[in-house]
């Protein structure tokens, strides 16, 4: 029989927990011909997260939980339960339940054919604010021209990956993750599936505006180099420019004989050299930045206990 693995990253998700297990609890059990595990991540919840999700093991053994020793943030969740499941394949879906378990079946059915990685692909986007969802798309846009890998628009995290795609992401271990991006380094025989993304059943949003910039900024800067190659070409341009306008200078000031002023010139020009060079300079901290966080080579993340037993190393095990 073939075995499912489903993970699920929560971050104080207390609110929304008992409809998650009904609806995960009778997807298992009208496909009785597939083993089902679900593998839930509490990403270091200040609420009553932990403590629901063991009560759900104990009624259903299905339910494992991997409890994080903090909050990583739900990449480096993520990276905690690919690293435990132990399915033929895997669906990473979000506890809210705005990606339906009941497309489940569907993706298992692509799988079954032989597709490696089904992603869910939205049709809505449910109630998100208007600026939410443009900024987005300009996101996508940008990441999509600037990045050496295509990355796929409207598609998110609900996905069933085969296990050799997992296998895959296990040994991509940088520590800033943008795992929508790694889907789609990683290749494989990729198609979608369609589903209409609802609005969050209880609780809230874990993204403001403020994280959502530093995903993206992630994003861009883990997938392309081209801010430093604008740099370097902003940089030549303006000197190009600079060259030409001191061989004009010098002409005007020896034949026509201009006496010194342009005030105003300098200061304008001045502010504006110093503000490209302060934004290069921070452009090139972004990398530094990654390079120096990389280079640490730490572990991604801490286990504190799976299934409710403590983990003295701290790195968890498969879940037997
Ligand atoms: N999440 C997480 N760690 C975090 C933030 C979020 O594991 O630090 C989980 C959260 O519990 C949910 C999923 O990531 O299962 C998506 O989060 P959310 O619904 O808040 O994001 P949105 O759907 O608004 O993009
Ligand atoms: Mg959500």
């Amino acid at each position: 029989m073939k075995k499912i693995s489903i993970l699920v990253p929560m971050f104080n998700e207390q609110e929304v927990l008992p409809s998650l297990y009904d609806r995960l609890s009778s997807l298992m059990n009208a496909n009785p011909d597939y083993e089902w595990e679900v593998v839930m991540v509490d990403d270091g919840s200040q609420d009553n997260t932990a403590l629901l999700a063991l009560q759900m093991r104990e009624r259903d053994k299905r339910f494992h939980i991997v409890e994080l020793s903090r909050n990583f943030g739900k990449e480096t969740a993520m990276l905690a339960g690919i690293d435990t499941v132990s399915g033929d394949c895997m669906v990473i879906m979000d506890a809210d339940l705005q990606h339906p378990p009941e497309v489940i079946p569907e993706m298992i059915k692509k799988w079954e054919e032989g597709y490696d990685d089904v992603y869910g692909k939205r049709i809505s986007r449910g109630k998100e604010p208007w600026l939410r969802k443009k900024l987005t798309e300009f996101y996508y846009n940008l990441l999509q021209k600037s990045a050496h890998i295509p990355i796929i628009k409207n598609v998110g995290d609900f996905r069933l990956l085969d296990k050799s795609c997992v296998n895959a992401l296990r040994q991509l271990r940088e520590t800033h993750r943008y795992t929508k991006g790694l889907y789609c380094y990683i290749g494989f025989k990729k198609t979608s599936v369609d589903f209409e993304q609802g609005d969050r059943e209880a609780g809230e949003t874990k993204w403001n505006y403020f994280k959502l910039l530093g995903l993206a900024i992630e994003g861009i800067t883990s997938y392309t180099t081209l801010p430093l190659r604008i740099a370097t070409m902003m940089g030549s341009v303006i000197s190009m420019g600079a060259m030409i306008y001191l061989v004009y200078v010098l002409f005007k000031t020896f034949l026509v004989g201009d006496p010194v002023a342009g005030f105003p010139t300098i200061i304008v020009c001045l502010l504006f050299l110093g503000g490209i060079i302060l934004l290069t300079l921070g452009v090139l901290g972004e990398y530094i930045a990654r390079i120096f966080d990389e280079s640490k080579q730490r572990p991604a993340y801490f286990i504190r206990e799976v299934d409710g037993k403590r983990q003295k190393d701290g790195r968890g095990r498969e879940i037997e």
